[in-house]
């Protein structure tokens, strides 16, 4: 399929929310936009996470309805408790409801999002209650079928990742490794345009300590976006985070283009990430912000 979606541009990350461990004064938790375009202009659109209050920005940047897919890192809250917002706006929305949305992540993700979903026993089944209404017909049934399970009255089509194993999401080809954090977490590998030179390599962390798995899946990439929830000489549980310095660990031994560091907790500084990561990386570093918006080229990775 490759020919039909070659995309010679490269990729344009927009940070919506980079706030570490849960959403901040000045961002939601984690979510970022990953587009480009193909060889006929059809804009591709991947939201990497959807963490706490990440739905509201994510709409100045979007229309909901043009998302092509979901790719979670992990299910904890920062990273993934808006699906349930997206799930209202699929549903309820003027034009809804829209086909499920493909969602991809850990094992548990049908689990987790049902959880999300469910407004407790007094709503009698939350959001698939409203979904039954006959003003509302579901699009698809709940259920499961070799293209995944269809949740949240039919707002999402969730499959597993498994690590290793290719996904392709038009002319994005994703590829899931096992990242290292305290429950089920994969560092995301984003490819354009595989059989194109131009093709650009973004590759973001989740949450993860420094592993080998992610050293490999981190290998070249134009543009790491890269966790550092952890501050060096503070933080020494293992497991969990990265810090500044282990990022830019991670950058070098890539041989990353450009580093932008995120995750940072709203009671840590972004600079000091930033400073730590420097004394492993020799290239372009900037710490993420909401709405900072980045082209990923093959050359080089340019902040707009
Ligand atoms: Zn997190
Ligand atoms: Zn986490």
């Amino acid at each position: 399929m490759g020919e039909a979606f070659w995309a010679g541009a490269g990729v344009r990350l927009t940070v919506i929310g980079c706030s570490g461990s849960m959403a901040g004064p000045d961002s939601p938790g984690s979510c970022y936009l990953l587009q480009t375009e193909d060889n006929t202009d059809r804009t591709w659109s991947l939201v990497l996470d959807l963490g706490s209050g990440a739905f509201g920005a994510l709409q100045q940047h979007i229309d909901p309805r043009d998302i092509d897919a979901i790719c979670l890192s992990h299910l904890h809250a920062d990273h993934c408790a808006d699906l349930v917002g997206l799930a209202v706006w699929a549903r309820y929305a003027p034009g809804g409801p829209l086909p499920p949305i493909p969602c991809y992540g850990p094992s548990t993700t049908v689990w987790r999002v049902r959880q999300l979903a469910d407004h407790g026993r007094g709503e009698r089944g939350g959001i698939d209650a409203y979904a039954a209404a006959p003003a509302r017909p579901a699009p698809s049934s709940e259920g499961t079928t070799a293209r995944g399970t269809i949740v949240a009255g039919g707002a999402f089509r969730v499959r597993n990742w498994v690590a290793g194993r290719q996904v392709q999401v038009g002319p994005f080809t994703i590829t899931p490794s096992s990242a290292r954090h305290p429950v089920e977490a994969y560092s995301i590998r984003v490819v354009t345009a595989m059989d194109h030179p131009n093709q650009a390599v973004f590759v973001y962390s989740g949450d993860s300590d420094l592993v080998p798995e992610l050293e490999d899946s981190a290998r070249g990439a134009d543009l790491l976006l890269c966790e550092a929830g952890f501050v060096h000489g503070r933080d020494t549980v293992g497991g969990v985070h990265m810090t500044g310095r282990q990022a830019g660990e991670l950058a070098a031994k890539a041989g990353a283009g450009k580093l932008v560091v995120t995750h940072v907790a709203p009671w840590d500084d972004k600079a000091t990430a930033v400073a730590d990561a420097r004394l492993r990386y020799d290239g372009p570093i900037e710490a993420a912000s909401p709405g900072a918006v980045y082209q990923v080229d093959p050359v080089e990775a340019v902040a707009k």
